[in-house]
């Protein structure tokens, strides 16, 4: 008992997704003596369902990755594990007993009606049904104090990320850029280009004003709302999305070439250009975006992708335009480069 509330008292000091999911582990292994744990976080995915293994513990030991950056690596499609699909169908607990006389047990974090993560162990032991019970509780204290982070880091009105969560994020991005290979390498650098990067996208919808001015903010809002749902909808899963500020939106891409990025980014355009928004009618959003560089401060990033919105908004709106592209034809003048990272191309 006393164990069991050192173990609350340690996750609820907590304030990151990560730490929580480290503390989870930490209280599991301690608790339960489970022989595999992981927990997996889920997301609804535009086609199919996606579930990224984000802490745990197996035959090497515990593992933790950053919970707020799936890395593909660790990610994916539920329906390949059919325990945890029927786990996410059913939205309880799911049993199957295995070959070798342990059983797995997988329990849903429930938000909305959809799992949000869920928390998927092996033990070796009968499991009496008092820890079944302890077990259940922790992982719906797990899921409370995750559902109060998330209200408190989300933006109230459309749901998105928050500007209060994306320098946090955007530095954590850039530390892993330079630190591993997610920037192609100082040759691709150098050459050019990077042929496979991180993406920044900003994103601002246009004339916004004039919805106000003739609708009110209240649709205003609703338009907001929507706008935020179709994003949701047309970026991949593992691919950041914020509210930056008022009718600003930001879109972290994962690794990708420029073509691909630009491709994400148009389609996302037209699914805009092509939605009905209630009464308001059809908007249209301008989109600027630029690769994230290894020696990159996040306003560093942000004001090359402004700079390229700038552009679309000056040439006509409804349209994406890429940074790099725009100095590379010579339409926008390079920026001043801070810090030594003297070749951008
Ligand atoms: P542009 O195409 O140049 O972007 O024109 P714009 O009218 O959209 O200009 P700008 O982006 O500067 O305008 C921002 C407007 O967005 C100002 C304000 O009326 C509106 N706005 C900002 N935040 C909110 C919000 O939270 N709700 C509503 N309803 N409107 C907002
Ligand atoms: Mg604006
Ligand atoms: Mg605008």
């Amino acid at each position: 008992m006393l164990e069991l509330i050192n173990h609350v008292v340690g996750i609820s000091a907590r304030r990151d997704r990560t730490e929580i999911n480290s503390a989870m582990v930490d209280a599991m292994l301690d608790l339960f003596h489970p022989e595999r744990l992981v927990i997996y976080r889920c997301y609804a995915g535009n086609k199919k369902a996606m579930v990224f293994a984000c802490a745990g513990a197996g035959p090497n030991g515990p593992f933790l990755r950053n919970a707020y950056l799936p890395d593909h690596r660790y990610c994916h499609p539920i329906e390949r594990d059919p325990l945890l699909n029927r786990c996410r169908k059913e939205r309880s607990a799911v049993l199957d007993h295995q070959e070798n006389g342990s059983h797995r047990i997988v329990f849903p974090v429930i938000r909305l009606d959809a799992p949000i993560y869920l928390v998927d162990l092996s033990l070796s032991n009968e499991f009496s049904a008092q820890q079944r019970v302890t077990l259940m509780g922790l992982i719906e204290y797990f899921g409370n104090h995750i559902a109060l982070l998330d209200y408190g880091e989300a933006d109230t009105l459309t749901g998105l990320a928050s500007r209060k969560t994306f320098d946090k994020h955007l530095f954590e991005l850039l530390g892993k850029a330079a630190s591993d290979d997610l920037l192609s390498g100082p040759e691709s650098r150098r050459r050019g280009t990077p042929d496979s990067s991180h993406w920044l996208a900003v994103c601002d919808i246009d004339h916004f004003k004039q919805v106000n001015d003739n609708f009110g903010h209240l649709i205003g809002d609703e338009v907001l709302i929507m706008l935020a749902q179709e994003m949701r909808q047309s970026f991949r899963f593992d691919d950041q999305l914020f509210r930056f500020g008022g009718e600003e939106f930001i879109a972290l891409l994962q690794p990708t070439e420029a073509q691909y990025a630009l491709a994400t980014l148009e389609r996302f355009r037209t699914n805009v250009e092509k939605q009905l928004f209630s009464r308001v009618g059809h908007i249209t959003v301008s989109i600027g975006f630029s690769a994230l560089m290894p020696n990159d401060t996040p306003t560093d990033v942000i004001d090359r992708a402004d700079e390229a919105l700038y552009f679309a908004k000056r040439h006509g709106r409804n349209r994406v335009d890429c940074y790099e592209k725009l100095v590379a034809s010579g339409d926008v003048a390079i920026k001043e480069i801070a810090k030594g990272e003297v070749e951008l191309f």
